[in-house]
């Protein structure tokens, strides 16, 4: 085999500690994804370096081969940067609860003000929708049409009174209503201004919001980090409700803004729908930033199909060179049951160069049909013992399964070179029996 695939294949031989080696092809293929996912370039290279200072030197765990340790550490650095576990809302001792939603124009404040009603309602809770947003008419009623479908009450003196009036008198309504929670939907901007922030502050001084609440558009991508900068340094938010992700946007934003502010991301909004508004959950989010759906559930097929006991008597066999034809076998029928090897190695990043040579070498399924029909037409000695098997013995094989004799010597030659390579690849079993892949 090429020199090429024994590299490749180096990457993923397990001596008990992750080296520089095994991170270099993984981590590049992690940059990859993060940055492909709109992660604040900064915030890529931090995360790296952090993943590779924690993964170098530190043992593999029980059942895991260096690939999957890698794995392993990256999703867990990626929930902790996204907020470790799921914030939740702050509830006041006693309520009501007030919770100010703001951001720019078109983030989805109104939207959400209206889903955060609906959320909460099913949460038993009796919420006040307030109108805030003094500057757009529509907005008003915008609200007020939302809050009519779901039940809820608005709260508004219309257009002529100041935002900071309406959210002390609506105090007033929220304790004659018994409303627990109020929710205050505010005016945006275009761009960030200084009268925009002076407002919001007024709000915030007269009511003192549990949850100060910025709205933020995931399709705006790094802006929107930008954004969550200033409206924190200006005003002071306590987390964050990313909207619209249910559109093409690849999450990217979602992890920056909290790396960069520190503060979490409460909600999600996945959709125009009243109901399209959830809880975030940093593990979900960790998994679909970096698109890990596949390797996960690769990993969890290569383990299930990966016989151990099977694994660490081949390594003995190996070793006493007992390696025969019927093992041979074994270890291909293993292989299928994974399905197609060239899917599967284009799963694994680095490894396509092996699917690669592997055609060329033309490993194809095919390839491994031929292979079990002529093992098959040998008798159980011929398969224990290949050497015996002369002249004759590969004529009758040949016809037993319906094949040239020339098919018969190029399975012989090949079986005696993968002895020869599985012999040189000290550690190979070993990386087998920690669940990884067999050749
Ligand atoms: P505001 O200016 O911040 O109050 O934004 P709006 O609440 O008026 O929302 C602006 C637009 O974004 C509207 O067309 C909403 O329907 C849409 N929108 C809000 N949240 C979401 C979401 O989570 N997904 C999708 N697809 N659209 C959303
Ligand atoms: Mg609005």
């Amino acid at each position: 085999l090429s020199e090429r695939l024994q590299n490749a294949l180096k990457m993923f031989r397990g001596n008990g500690k992750l080296t520089e080696e095994d991170l270099k092809a993984p981590m590049r293929e992690v940059r990859m994804a993060l940055l492909e996912a709109d992660v604040n370039f900064k915030v890529v290279k931090d995360f790296v370096a952090k993943v590779k200072e924690r993964a170098v030197g530190e043992a593999i765990g029980e059942g895991l081969n260096p690939h999957q340790q890698i794995i392993k550490i990256v999703n867990e650095e990626l929930i902790e940067l996204l907020g470790g576990t799921q914030s939740k809302l702050t509830v006041a001792p006693k309520p009501p609860t007030v919770i100010m939603l703001v951001g720019l124009q078109g983030a989805g404040k109104t939207t959400t003000a209206g889903k955060l009603a609906n959320y909460l309602k099913r949460k038993h809770k009796k919420p006040l929708l307030v109108a805030g947003d003094v500057y757009r008419p529509a907005a008003i009623t915008q609200l007020q049409v939302l809050g009519e479908q779901l039940n809820v009450p608005v709260f508004t003196l219309g257009d002529k009174v100041s935002p900071v009036e309406i959210a002390q008198k609506a105090m007033e309504k929220a304790h004659s209503l018994a409303c627990d929670t109020v929710i205050i939907d505010t005016a945006g901007r275009l761009h960030i201004n200084e009268e925009l922030m002076e407002e919001l502050r007024n709000i915030k001084g007269a009511v003192h919001p549990q949850e100060i609440l910025l709205v933020v558009d995931a399709m705006t991508g790094q802006d929107a980090v930008t954004v969550a900068e200033s409206f924190d340094k200006e005003l002071g938010i306590d987390g964050l409700i990313v909207t619209k992700l249910d559109g093409d946007a690849r999450g990217g934003a979602v992890l920056s803004v909290k790396a960069v502010t520190g503060k979490p991301v409460k909600l999600i909004g996945l959709g125009e729908k009243l109901d399209a508004l959830e809880p975030f959950h940093p593990d979900r989010m960790a998994s679909r930033i970096l698109g890990m759906g596949d390797i996960l559930t690769l990993v969890e097929k290569i383990q299930s199909t990966t016989d151990l006991a099977k694994a660490l008597e081949m390594e003995k066999k190996l070793r006493k060179d007992e390696f025969t034809l019927e093992q041979f076998l074994d270890q291909m029928q293993q292989v299928k049951k994974l399905g197609s090897l060239e899917t599967i190695l284009g799963l694994i990043p680095g490894m396509g160069g092996i699917s690669q040579k592997l055609k060329e070498a033309n490993v194809d399924e095919k390839e491994f049909d031929r292979i079990e029909a002529i093992i098959r037409s040998m008798t159980k000695k011929e398969r224990q013992k290949p050497e015996i098997i002369n002249g004759s013995r590969r004529k009758r094989i040949a016809a037993g399964c319906g094949m040239r004799v020339q098919d018969v010597n190029k399975l012989l030659k090949n079986f005696e070179e993968s002895k020869k390579m599985m012999k040189r690849m000290q550690g190979m079993a070993k990386f087998a029996s920690k669940g990884g892949f067999k050749l």
